[in-house]
This record gives C-alpha cells, structure tokens and sequence, in this order.
C-alpha cells in the first residue's frame, strides 16, 4: 500500500468571484471566455502557464486548419475570427497544403492576450486549478496553487477546458480514457532554425510527398478514404530512413517521422511533428519520462535533417514546445456521447452548437473534408453527467474513440468552446442551470455571434 500522510484542514482565503470562470486558455477555453463574455457576463480565464492558447502557445501546434480544401464545408465563428486575427497581426503564415493559415505559436500568445483584453475578460494566469469546490452535486468555483499559495475562487458558472477533464474528474463526474496502449501518442514539438528556405522548398517540390507516403510503419500507419491518397503532404520520412541506414538514428527509432508546418523567410522550419511516443498525459511521472525521451529523440532527428535534407545543413534548434504535446486523455460521459457513426455520417441534432467538417486524424484513420460534408456538434456533449453548472470545452468533450478523432482537432475545440462559452452565459442570464438551459436562446446567441449551426 501506498504511505500516506493526512492534510490538516485549512483556511483558503477567496481571492475573486465571478459569473463564469473557465478554466484552460486553448482552443476550447479561449473560445470559451470570449464567447461569454461577448454574451454579456463577468468572464474569469484561468491558465496555468504564462500565456493563453493552450497546445498552439504552449506546444506549438500550429496546424490549426490544415484540413481545410476548397470545397471544405467548415465550421464559422470564433476559430475562423483567432485565425483571422493571427493573419491579420502578422501571427500566421500560409499552410502548405491546404485553404488555411498556420498560426505563429510565438505570435499567437499576443494575439491571444489582444482578445482577452479587448472582450474584458478577467485574466488569472500562472494559476493552476488544483481541486473543485463542490457542494450538493452542483461546482462552485475553484481551488487554485500558484506562487501565492492556495487560493479560492467561486463562480456561478465554470466550463472545464482543461483538455484533460480535470476538473469535471475531481469533480467526481463519470471520465473514461483508453488503455495507455491504444492511446494517440504524446509528442515533444520543435522548431528549428538557420534552413535555407530556397533549397529546403527545392528537394519538396523535387520528391513531393502525398498522405500515400505516410503508410509504413507506427504512428504514420493510416486508413484514407483513398481520395486522400494522392494529394501533397508536407510529410518527412527519406531523411529518417537514409539516418537509419547511416546508423545514425539506432533501429528503434525507426518511429521518427512526420509532418513539418511552415518555413518562413526568415529560415525558420517549424511546427515539426516527428517524436511519437507512448506515455498517459495524466501520469506526471509518464510525462517526465515523456518530455525527457522525446528531447532525446527530437535531437536525433535534428541530426538526421542537417545530414540529409537539403536546405537544412546548416540549421539548428529553435526552441522545444514548452511543454509535452498531450493529444489524448480523458473524455467525460455527457448526456450525449457523440459516436464515429455521426462524424463519419454527418451527424444531425436539434441542439447542434455549432458545425465541424468530415475530418478524422487519429487511430490510423485519416480522413479529409475534400467533399463538404460536415457533422453537428450536439449541446448535450458538453454536458457532463454526475455533476451540475459545470460545461466540458474542448478535446475532453462526450464521445467515443473515432470521434475523438474528430472533435479533438482545435477547430472543433473552438466550436465546442463558443458553445459552451455561450451556453454558461444565457443559462447563468436565465436562471436556468446549464442542463436545462433554453437551447433556443443558445442558439441564437451564437448565430449572432457568428457561427454556423446548420
Ligand atoms: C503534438 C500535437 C500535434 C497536434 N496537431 C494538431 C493539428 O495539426 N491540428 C489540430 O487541429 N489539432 C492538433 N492537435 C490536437 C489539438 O492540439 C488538441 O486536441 C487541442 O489543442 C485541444 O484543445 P483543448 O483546449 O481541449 O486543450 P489544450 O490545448 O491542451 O488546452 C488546455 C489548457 O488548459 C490548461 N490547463 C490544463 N490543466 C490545467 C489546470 N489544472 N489548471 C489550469 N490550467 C490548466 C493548459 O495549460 C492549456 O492552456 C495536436 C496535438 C498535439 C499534442
């Protein structure tokens, strides 16, 4: 048995009230706070790091619509106005295989500061939500640790956009997540430096690389619908093979492989997507071991580039993603689960928040919205079972494993975080507790917001 130790009970001063307190600045939480807030309602955002954006800031994920094609049905409102934004701040730059901007990881922690303040919404970062307050099944705010101690924070409303349901799982809220071996894999990210654009464009566009290319092995092992096969991938694998070859990178990283998002003018490769590898994001000691392997391995692949792809002999590392990439943990059970069967088979409710394209990435499934259909995200996903005025935002919302594949992708995030966003304000405005909230109101709250329902 474990050795444990018993906390005395203490005194937690509270340091703020508010109407909705969202906990987690991604693409769920951000989304989230600004929806509220353009609602009408005092609007707190807590992060525990010190930016906003969640895995595009924080990681360095910048692929943010890199499935979008020219006959992409695609999901409207606060996603479509953070890209907007990015490109308009100078903060994102074309995506190479698509109708789309990546964001500037870098950039986007200003840009996303610039909403924050322009929709008045109170900022607490460098904050982390350590326990729920819960009382008679319903959540009333938060316990937080930061460099001030332990603190409360109470809300009328809180939307957990975590990524991880933490908060509904402390909560006591029904979560799930798949055996550690069936789960997406976790990644380090990294840019680098110092490439010759011009050379590095040159080999591309010499041996140009389709979704075909990505079959093989591992994490790059995937199913299409076959009308993906042929099209352009910014995909690397030949510099990784001929580094195995070499002896450069030992057998067992015969894994190393994957996507690279942008080169700018400037000589910088980012957003490169090689290191998979096999840890639970909610295990602190997998993640050690996680960031740690995956530096290793991100190092490795930064010498098997400058040995043989053209353009980067004389490149170096930028930086690594702040923290470990977490792509899969737990999902809540909400009043609705949304199914493979309705993000494969464009899925249609009454209570639709908000639409997504047909775009499944993940379990070696890939499948490109190249046909304009789309599916509805349903209200009740966000709704967990178990525990009152809380809403799921983001990657954790209610369904199964396919659709996670589907919902986990950062547009769908945003749609999930409007939605809720919107949700926690008519609800907290009408007197009704989020379950039983008017959908009606939500729904028009969100077609004057700007998104697309149908
Ligand atoms: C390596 C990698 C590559 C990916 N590539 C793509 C891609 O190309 N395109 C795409 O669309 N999607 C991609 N994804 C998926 C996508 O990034 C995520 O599914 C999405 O960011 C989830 O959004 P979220 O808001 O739910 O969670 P997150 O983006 O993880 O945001 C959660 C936020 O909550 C904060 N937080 C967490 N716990 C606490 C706490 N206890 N207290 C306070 N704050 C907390 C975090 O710091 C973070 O800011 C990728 C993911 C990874 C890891």
């Amino acid at each position: 048995m474990t050795r444990s130790i018993q906390e005395p009970a203490r005194e937690i001063p509270v340091v703020h009230e508010t109407d909705v307190l969202v906990v987690g600045s991604g693409p769920g939480g951000l989304p989230a706070a600004l929806a509220a807030a353009r609602a009408g309602v005092e609007v707190t955002l807590l992060e525990r790091y010190g930016c906003f954006g969640g895995n595009i800031t924080q990681v360095g994920v910048e692929g943010f619509a890199w499935y979008r094609h020219p006959t992409t049905i695609d999901s409207e409102g606060i996603g479509r106005e953070m890209e907007e934004r990015a490109r308009v701040m100078g903060a994102a730059q074309p995506e190479p295989q698509s109708v789309s901007h990546a964001l500037d990881a870098e950039g986007f922690k200003y840009v996303a500061d610039l909403m924050v303040e322009e929709a008045g919404i109170r900022p607490m970062l460098h904050r982390m939500f350590v326990a729920p307050i819960v009382e008679g099944g319903e959540i009333k705010g938060v316990i937080v640790e930061s460099k001030a101690g332990r603190e409360a924070i109470l809300a009328k409303r809180v939307i957990d956009a975590t990524g991880d349901a933490d908060v509904a799982f402390r909560a006591g809220a029904p979560t799930w997540k798949l055996p550690k071996a069936e789960m997406m894999s976790v990644s380090v990210m990294f840019s680098m430096s110092g490439v010759n654009k011009t050379r590095f464009i040159e080999q591309v566009k010499a041996d140009p690389q389709t979704y075909a290319d990505w079959g093989g092995n591992g994490e790059w092992d995937i199913t299409t619908d076959g009308k993906e096969d042929a099209l352009f991938s910014p995909f690397l694998r030949k510099p990784f093979k001929k580094a195995l070859e070499a002896g450069l990178l030992p057998p067992n990283l015969a894994t190393i492989a994957g996507t690279w998002g942008g080169v700018t003018d400037q000589g910088d490769l980012t957003y490169l997507n090689l290191v998979h590898l096999n840890y639970d994001g909610t295990d602190p000691d997998e993640l050690t071991a996680g960031e740690m392997e995956g530096r290793k391995q991100a190092m490795l692949a930064i010498e098997a580039l400058k040995r043989f792809m053209p353009g980067c002999e004389e490149a170096k590392l930028r930086n690594f993603g702040m923290t470990l990439g977490v792509r899969d943990t737990r999902k809540i059970d909400a009043l609705y689960n949304i199914t493979e069967a309705d993000v494969r088979g464009q899925g249609r409710f009454e209570d639709s928040i908000g639409i997504f394209p047909e775009f499944i990435d993940g379990y070696g499934i890939l499948i490109l919205p190249t046909t304009g259909r789309y599916f509805h995200v349903p209200y009740r996903s966000l709704v967990p079972k178990g525990v009152r005025n809380l809403l799921v935002a983001g990657r954790s919302i209610g369904g199964d494993k396919i659709s996670h594949a589907a919902v986990r992708n950062m547009m769908c995030c945003t749609v999930a975080g409007q939605g809720a966003g919107v949700a926690a304000a008519v609800s907290l405005k009408s007197g009704r507790a989020p379950h039983e909230v008017d959908i009606a109101a939500v729904q028009a709250e969100l077609k004057r917001q700007g998104a697309r329902l149908h």
